[in-house]
């Protein structure tokens, strides 16, 4: 007998996850090929702090998938893929390792949704040659040069979010009693509030300012609004009494000069550096099939399933359900995915399986100078944790998680988050 065949698109955090956890879960029963464009792991969220230290993030943060999927007996494409025939359980791509390949089609039992989203920086006028961000290694050393060569004059710098445009595709969803996922401003407001704090801290260290020099803006009515409103209160009351300038209710960004950026609601503010963070916007090949929302990301229940095509499921940014764009949120849809699977293959009983997403924003950023900050939290989508600790102890965590997940490839026991949750909220 054939065995079921899993694709799983995309192979970064929320790709190369779901297939770990389908291969733990669903064991031999199933085949399973992943196909991404590229053929390593990009480990972004410690890009910022490569580039703080002058570090070239491209030295530490990569991880080749092909010998970790081999492990797992997971077959690897390295292709461009460009479209999904729902109702033939088709996917359509082009090899990508040589330019020129011809198109190929690849069929599956189940798919598996990971491909993340369009970073739009291409959407704000005068980034390409105004705009700085730490999203990727090509990003994050063109900023590590202008710091830490001196073509950065100590001038003014901004630091903030474009207007996300969420999409419909999570309306009705009630992970908690009474809660829901609601409407995001920002895909992601994590990475600015370290970056932010970073900045302010390597200015100090280079005597060329303070966080005074730092406007942090936001959208939003409240910056990291799904962080709890308790604990963005302790943050913004930490963050005035450093010294930075904070601009809420911007909008979405309009215009970048040289020295200023402009946003929607009429608001100019001088910057030399700007330090932006986009609108995440679903690949356009995602966009008007059955699977997916008003805006493109892909519709699921909270099984991670999306409800006409169950054979369909999804993790990570691309999903309609993964708001804020997080990647823990992302990993804690990963185990729901492989336990679906699991149980569809007779590996896992319906109670074992059947476990809904509860999110929770679970952040840990760097402050600079050793310190950090680490957020648990789940009251914005109707939980009741709030949590936030500075410290030494989060900074630890933050870069012994990094350590974890390279030197097991991607599969952090679990006990890894209790152990991170134990540290930071009792020591
Ligand atoms: C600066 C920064 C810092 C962050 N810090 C944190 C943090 O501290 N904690 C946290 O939880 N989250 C953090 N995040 C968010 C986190 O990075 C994302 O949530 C996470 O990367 C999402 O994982 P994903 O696998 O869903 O998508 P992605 O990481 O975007 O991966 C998508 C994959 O799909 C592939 N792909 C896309 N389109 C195609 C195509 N057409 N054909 C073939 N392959 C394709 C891509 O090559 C990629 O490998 C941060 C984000 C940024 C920008």
């Amino acid at each position: 007998m054939k065995k079921p065949h899993v694709v799983v698109l995309g192979g970064n955090f929320a790709g190369l996850g779901s297939a770990q956890k389908i291969r733990a879960y669903a064991e031999d029963s199933v085949d399973i090929t992943l196909i991404d464009r590229k053929n390593y792991l990009l480990y972004v969220p410690n890009i910022p702090a490569e580039v703080f230290e002058n570090q070239d993030p491209e030295k530490d943060l990569t991880m080749e998938l092909y010998p970790v999927l081999k492990k797992d007996n997971v077959n690897f494409i390295q292709g461009e893929i460009n479209g999904i025939d729902v109702d033939n359980r088709a996917v359509t791509y082009i090899p990508a390792e040589r330019p020129g390949a011809e198109p190929q089609s690849i069929q599956y039992d189940y798919l598996v949704i990971a491909l993340g989203n369009r970073l739009a920086f291409d959407k704000i006028e005068g980034f390409a040659e105004f705009g700085d961000t730490v999203s990727d290694f090509y990003h994050g050393n063109k900023l590590r040069e202008k710091l830490h060569n001196g073509t950065y004059k100590g001038g003014p710098i901004v630091v903030g979010s474009a207007l996300f445009h969420q999409g419909n595709g999570a309306h009705g969803l009630e992970p908690y009693p009474g809660g829901s996922i609601p409407d995001a401003l920002a895909a992601c407001e994590g990475p600015p509030v370290e970056v932010a704090l970073t900045i302010a801290d390597w200015l100090k260290r280079h005597n060329i300012g303070d966080a005074s020099k730092v406007t942090i803006t936001t959208p939003g009515e409240m910056i990291a609004e799904d962080a709890g409103e308790k604990v963005v209160g302790q943050l913004l009351d930490a963050a005035g009494k450093m010294g930075f300038n904070y601009v809420n209710n911007t909008g979405d960004i309009v215009r970048l000069t040289e020295d200023t950026i402009e946003f929607q609601n009429g608001q100019k503010i001088d910057a030399e550096l700007k330090i932006l963070f986009p609108d995440w916007v679903p690949h356009a090949f995602l966009k008007d099939l059955p699977i997916t929302d008003d805006q493109g990301f892909v519709i699921t229940d909270l099984y991670m399933r999306n409800p006409k095509y169950p054979e369909i499921l999804a993790a990570g940014d691309c999903a309609a359900v993964t708001v804020p764009k997080l990647g823990a949120i992302g990993h804690q849809e990963c185990d729901i995915v492989g336990r679906q699977i699991a149980r569809d293959r007779g590996k896992m009983s319906e109670e074992e399986a059947d476990q809904k997403l509860k999110p929770v924003v679970f952040c840990i950023g760097d402050m600079g100078g050793g310190k950090g900050f680490y957020i648990r939290s789940n009251s914005w989508f109707g939980g009741d944790t709030q949590v936030l600790k500075m410290g030494r102890v989060p900074y630890m965590l933050k870069m012994q998680y990094k350590t974890l997940f390279m030197s097991t490839k991607g599969k952090t026991p679990p006990w890894g988050n209790e152990v991170a949750e134990f540290l930071a909220e009792n020591l």
